[in-house]
C-alpha cells in the first residue's frame, strides 16, 4: 500500500517548512492557507512530517485516513476548551454565503467556547464559487435521497 503525507488543515499554519523539506516538490501552500500534497509526487518518505514544527503532517497508508480525522477532532476539542477563538475549517449551515443556502459546508470559521462564533469569508474567484455551489447542490441531492 502506498504511503502518503497527509497535512491537517486545521493545525497547519502555512509556514512552508514542509514544502522546503520535500525533495519531490510534492507540497504546495494552498492560497497561503494550508499545506496540500500532490499524491502523484509524494513517496511517503516522511521528511515533511519530521520537519513540521506543528506536527501537522501524518504519514498514512493511502486509504486509511482515520488518524487524520481523529487528530482533527482532538484539535477542534482543544480549541473549544481553551476558548481563545481559533480559525478552523468546520462544517456549518450556510445562510447565503457564496450564494449557498440550507446545507452545511466546511468553510473557515472562528471556534471558541461557544462553538462556531462566526464565519471568515474568503474572497473566491467566480470559478471557485461555481465549484462550491456545485458541491452544495450535489450534497443536497444526496441528502434528499435519505429518508429519516
Ligand atoms: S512524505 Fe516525502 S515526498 Fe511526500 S510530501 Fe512529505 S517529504 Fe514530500
Ligand atoms: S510545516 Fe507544518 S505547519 Fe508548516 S506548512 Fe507544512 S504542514 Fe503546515
Amino acid at each position: 500500500m502506498k504511503k502518503l503525507a497527509v497535512p491537517d488543515k486545521k493545525i497547519c499554519v502555512a509556514c512552508g517548512v514542509c514544502m522546503k523539506a520535500c525533495r519531490k516538490e510534492a507540497i504546495s501552500i494552498y492560497r497561503g492557507c494550508f499545506a496540500q500534497v500532490d499524491e502523484e509526487k509524494c513517496v511517503g518518505c516522511g521528511l515533511c512530517a519530521k520537519a513540521c514544527p506543528k506536527d501537522a503532517i501524518v504519514i498514512e497508508n493511502k486509504g486509511a485516513t482515520f488518524y487524520a480525522v481523529a487528530m482533527s477532532v482532538c484539535h477542534i476539542c482543544k480549541c473549544v476548551f481553551n476558548g481563545a477563538g481559533t480559525a478552523l475549517t468546520v462544517s456549518t449551515m450556510m445562510h447565503g454565503e457564496y450564494g449557498v443556502d440550507d446545507v452545511c459546508l466546511s468553510t473557515l470559521a472562528i471556534v471558541d467556547r461557544t462553538g462556531v462564533r462566526g464565519k471568515i469569508l474568503n474572497k473566491l474567484t467566480d470559478e471557485e464559487v461555481k465549484k462550491l455551489q456545485l458541491s452544495a447542490d450535489k450534497l443536497k441531492s444526496v441528502i434528499a435521497q435519505i429518508s429519516l
